[in-house]
């Protein structure tokens, strides 16, 4: 089949479907998957849609994690499937810093702490961009999901009850968001995931306000600082947008962090003379700099390969055949624990 057969056929299934079907794309998706989706977002936006809409089938074009959290935001309130479900048309896409944590480790882990925690509550916060298992430990230990838009606000409100933080997976994210509270890089302790008791000891962990875990995501993590010097000598007055999620070596001389939102935000509202250097996956910074005004440059180009996995041929698929292999089902057991730690990040 070729391309414009493809097209046409998604047309024609997605018109024949109507209000029962609801396409979704994170801002990571290829330009040709997104002019094919309903909405396009951040992956907590697309599963808080996904929940508020009434469409019986979802198709969700990004990772694994992201449908998850939509199939566990979709379910009763029992946690039980309700005649609705999620489809993911790249079923192989996961994400790699996701799979930096697992329920039993994080559960290990959350374990081996408590016990050094005498002098203070543990309260574990999990990155929403983790596997339903660990959002399922998170919320069984009285934890709370983050984004990188609202992570502050949501470590801020742990520590001012005066809790120690289990953050994971990312540890970027956990640590500038640290720094930008002004706490100093002391009060940070990483857990080793291969070490046993993750190298950290009783001393270690009361001297610390929150223990990182080890993970990061490959694509922002692999920014350095002369990627910034490169890019600053090339674009002189140009201003650096970069994701928290960024080593603090580089977020920290960024003129703005924020999350993807905030940074399609900043460049929605700039001067039409302004130019930005944009230090995130590149099918987003490609659509932005598509545009005339401002002017927007990627600070190193680089493609996350899991988000780059959905093709158009694979939404037909889906959309023809709804393929069991696409159908994302989170355990039963695990839903409500995943949910009570996605809405605890929704009542801060
Ligand atoms: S960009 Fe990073 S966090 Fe997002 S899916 Fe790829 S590896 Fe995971």
């Amino acid at each position: 089949m070729n391309n414009l057969a493809v097209r046409e056929a998604i047309e024609r299934l997605r018109e024949s479907w109507g209000d029962r079907l609801l396409i979704l794309g994170h801002h990571y998706q290829d330009s040709e998957v997104v002019a094919y989706c309903d909405a396009v977002g951040d992956s907590l936006e697309l599963s808080r849609l996904a929940a508020a809409s009434k469409a019986e089938r979802i198709i969700f074009c990004g990772v694994r994690f992201m449908a998850e959290t939509a199939d566990i935001l979709i379910r009763d309130e029992k946690g039980l499937p309700c005649g609705r479900s999620v489809w993911q048309p790249a079923p192989d896409a996961g994400c790699p810093m996701a799979d930096m944590a697992d329920g039993e480790s994080l559960e290990a882990a959350w374990q081996y702490l408590a016990t050094l925690c005498d002098d203070r509550p543990l309260t574990p916060i999990v990155y929403v961009n983790s596997n339903a298992e660990v959002k399922a430990v998170c919320g069984k230990h009285g934890g709370s999901a983050c984004t990188s838009g609202n992570g502050l606000r949501v470590v801020k409100h742990f520590l001012s009850l005066g809790h120690r933080i289990l953050f994971a997976p990312d540890q970027h994210l956990c640590t500038n968001i640290m720094r930008e509270l002004g706490y100093p890089p002391e009060a940070v302790a990483t857990w080793h995931r291969k070490l046993p008791n993750g190298g950290l000891s009783k001393e270690q962990v009361q001297a610390a306000r929150l223990i990182a875990w080890d993970g990061c995501c490959p694509i922002h993590a692999s920014y350095t600082v002369d990627d910034v010097a490169t890019a600053r000598a090339t674009y002189p007055g140009a201003e650096l947008l970069s994701p928290p999620e960024a080593p603090a070596a580089v977020a920290s001389l960024a003129d703005q962090t924020g999350s993807t939102k905030g940074i399609i935000e900043t460049i929605a509202r700039a001067e039409p003379n302004q130019t930005f250097i944009v230090g995130t996956e590149e099918h987003l910074v490609r659509r932005l700099a598509n545009r005339k005004e401002p002017k927007v440059v990627s600070l190193r180009p680089i493609i996350c390969e899991d988000m780059g996995l959905t093709t158009l041929e694979q939404i037909l698929n889906v959309l023809q055949n709804w393929d069991e292999a696409c159908c994302v089902k989170v355990k039963d057991e695990l839903v409500l624990d995943a949910r009570a730690c996605v809405e605890r990040m929704l009542a801060l």
